[in-house]
């Protein structure tokens, strides 16, 4: 029912607080004689900080109709907020009630022939500067730079290699913050890392290639990593279809093989740590819930990763949590996801704007 007046009870994550309660899809400490009990595991609603609900693998826009429902199932996933990393069109208009909600980051922004086609809009280096100021006006605070991929004009010897010369990214990040948008770039490859460093940027996806020394200096800096395990985990397969070029191949299995003591190591960096993804038409298997497991399983903290997924990645990415006022965005789970991790796809109830979503 809209507007129903909630009382959130049992174990409250990310606030020393036992109790809240929504009114008019508000949260509050002022308790409402009346409001309807919840109880259980409450955290702050989900962020994907990686997502693509608007991303289509060929020439042809995604519909409305298919945006809806990808955003449809991350809301029963209990994913409130979806940071979109790159899709060709605006879909944040289509995240109405009982969806999640969209922060977008414009579109990817690659070189020509240096990523997946269709995907991004293509410059060469001198251009960078410029379309990170035109993509920062069509986004919600972000924009989205491949920092690497394959470059297969070197033979069996094609490799990783950083699309950019670092004047190039350094000018970009300027252009873009003086849009006012952050900027997140993917990146597999450690060349690419110290130029990321040295310009300056706001999130590092993927961050395979990190050293202990990389992800120190990023942690220092309060730059945003976001692992996506689970496509880290599809490296075999991308390696496997690289028959062509087995210094990639190589190079591929080795990050592959190091993921654990990867994930383990950026941990212990103390790393400003979000979840992602990574999903898009495939978000029913391989949205959140998926994304947690794997990260738990590949032995990163049930703690960490419940709070990157909800209060402290919410915090990162500048949206609120417990705050007084705040717009009612939560997830219940019935038992403790901290304890069984499998409870992350099996949310009781999920709230978006305080209104119980439907799935
Ligand atoms: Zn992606």
């Amino acid at each position: 029912m809209a507007n129903e007046a909630i009382h959130l009870t049992g174990k409250l994550r990310g606030t020393s607080q036992t109790e809240a309660w929504i009114d008019r899809g508000r949260l509050t400490f002022t308790p409402i004689p009346g409001a309807r009990d919840v109880c259980g595991w409450i955290y702050p609603g989900l962020v994907d900080a990686h997502a693509h609900p608007g991303v289509s693998h060929d020439e042809i826009p995604v519909s409305d109709d298919e945006v809806i429902r990808r955003l449809a199932v991350m809301a029963s996933q209990g994913v409130t907020t979806a940071r979109e990393m790159g899709a060709q069109r605006d879909v944040s208009h289509l995240a109405q009630t009982g969806r999640t909600k969209v922060i977008r980051s414009g579109r990817h922004i690659a070189r020509f022939k240096r990523y997946i086609r269709h995907l991004p809009v293509d410059v060469e280096p001198a251009d960078l500067p410029r379309e990170a100021a035109r993509q920062a006006r069509r986004g919600d605070g972000w924009i989205k730079i491949v920092g690497d991929w394959i470059d297969r004009s070197d033979g069996s010897c094609s490799d990783l290699r950083p699309l950019w010369p670092r004047p190039a990214l350094i000018e970009a990040v300027r252009a873009a913050h003086d849009e006012g948008a952050r900027v997140a770039v993917h990146t597999f490859a450690t060349e690419t890392i110290e130029d990321l460093l040295v310009a300056g940027v706001d999130c590092i996806e993927h961050g395979t290639g990190m050293t202990w020394e990389h992800m120190r200096e990023a942690s220092s800096r309060g730059i945003l990593i976001d692992p996506t395990v689970r496509q880290i985990s599809t490296f075999p397969q991308i390696a496997a279809q690289a028959t062509k070029y087995p210094v990639y191949r190589t190079r591929m299995l080795a990050m592959y093989e190091r993921q654990r003591e990867h994930l383990a190591m950026l941990v212990e960096a103390g790393s400003h740590l979000l979840m992602g993804s990574d999903s898009n038409e495939d978000v029913a298997d391989k949205g959140m819930p998926a994304e947690l497991i794997l990260a738990v399983a590949m032995g990163m903290p049930p703690s960490r990763v419940m709070a990157g997924a909800s209060y402290s990645g919410r915090r990162l990415l500048g949206l609120p949590s417990w705050e007084e006022g705040a717009s009612a965005d939560f997830v219940v789970y019935n038992a403790d996801p901290e304890e069984n991790i499998e409870e992350v796809t099996r949310p009781g109830t999920v709230f978006i704007d305080g209104i119980a979503v439907k799935f």
